[in-house]
């Protein structure tokens, strides 16, 4: 069984329209992996993360594109896949600050593609590369979207009623009837992504026109069966790779949200508050074991569909990988310091990941 910190990554998007408009400083500056945030008053504070992001002004030299976004995060977790853990790295903060972009981005588009259809490719890449008559790989796609606590099927929106959470007992919660496909190729793997990205709900707020107000997990099943010539035995190593693009982390109240839009933030505010419980229960766990003696903290993954799904991703059977997205811009202040104190508690969490395989 291998210990590992979830690995955190911070990263900040260019001005918006809106900011520049309202003629916003940065409030954000990165130095190697640390990353500070001034207030108005002059007040700093600095958080050291694994990896702190520049996507700010292209002609910066700091700037980092998705390319390395993917190398530094999505290889290694697919790595991990291969070697038959289980991985999953998902995207925090708040609406517009660029977690749609960095997890999904354009992926028609090879330089705006983001980590979603990299590692697609790079995982057929190395599926066409190692397969032999000994090796044979099988992959699985699902995605779905969590929208005011209900699972919603990206890759059949019509099935409604029968998706209920259940629990496996080496791949944990999980939910039955969510359609799974046999995928054969990038190009079938990008045909489901497309499709399950037009499905998914957006609708206008203050903050972005077609914000997402919903979380959206899109899971990769890859099964590698070996046969032993020799002993004429076959072995399976099976992981389940989980990517994560969660809804706005803002409070409804700061995107202007009224009736149906309220609804749906507190909703939607359950499963990223019960996910900020689970993260900081995690951190003190995490924190204490260094010490002795001490009892288990209760971590209360089933008070959201959100977390009961990522329960294994978040302090279990893992190897995981948070990004953080913000905003470069003063008007944002609030909102990305909660982020990255988010991110900073997510990265005391200590996942204990084993091989899944027989
Ligand atoms: P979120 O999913 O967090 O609501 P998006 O990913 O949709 O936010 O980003 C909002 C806008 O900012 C999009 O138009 C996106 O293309 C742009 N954007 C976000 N991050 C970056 C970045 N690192 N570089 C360039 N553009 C970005
Ligand atoms: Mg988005």
């Amino acid at each position: 069984m291998a210990s590992a910190s979830v690995k955190v990554a911070v990263r900040v998007r260019p001005f918006n329209n809106r900011e520049n408009e309202r003629d916003s400083k940065s409030v954000i500056a990165m130095a190697g992996p640390t990353t500070t945030i001034t207030g108005g008053a002059g007040q700093i504070h600095s958080f050291n993360y694994d990896y702190s992001y520049w996507s700010c002004n292209r002609s910066d030299a700091h700037f980092v594109n998705q390319k390395t976004v993917y190398e530094d995060l999505g290889v290694e977790m697919l790595e991990h896949a291969f070697q038959g853990y289980n991985v999953c790295i998902f995207a925090y903060g708040q609406t517009g600050a660029g977690k749609s972009y960095t997890m999904m981005g354009k992926p028609s588009d090879p330089e705006e593609m983001g980590i979603i259809p990299r590692l697609c490719k790079d995982l057929f890449t190395r599926c066409e590369e190692n397969s032999s008559q000994t090796l044979k790989y099988s992959v699985e796609v699902s995605y779905l979207e969590i929208y005011c606590e209900k699972p919603r099927d990206l890759l059949n929106p019509n099935n409604t009623s029968n998706l209920r959470l259940r629990e496996h007992p080496l791949m944990g919660p999980y939910l039955d009837e969510l359609t799974k496909l046999v995928v054969c190729s990038y190009q079938d793997i990008y045909d489901l992504m497309d499709e399950g990205n037009k499905a998914r709900t957006v609708a206008a707020t203050n903050m972005n026109s077609t914000s997402s107000r919903s979380h959206a997990i899109f899971t990769i099943v890859l099964t590698q069966k070996r046969h032993d010539v020799e002993t004429n035995m076959d072995t399976e190593k099976v992981s389940k790779i989980s990517l994560v693009d969660l809804a706005g982390s803002e409070r409804a109240g700061s995107t202007g949200a009224e009736g149906q839009r309220l609804k749906e933030g507190a909703n939607i505010n359950k499963s990223l508050t019960t996910l900020g419980l689970v993260i900081s229960k995690l951190a003190d766990e995490s924190s204490k074991k260094k010490g002795k003696g001490t009892r288990a903290t209760v971590v209360p993954y089933r008070d959201s569909m959100l977390t009961w799904l990522l329960r294994e991703n978040l302090g279990g059977n893992s190897k995981t990988a948070m990004i953080a997205a913000i905003s470069p811009a003063d008007i944002n202040f609030e909102e990305t310091l909660s982020t990255l104190r988010y991110a900073d508690r997510a990265k005391q969490i200590v996942c204990r990941a084993k091989i899944n395989e027989d």
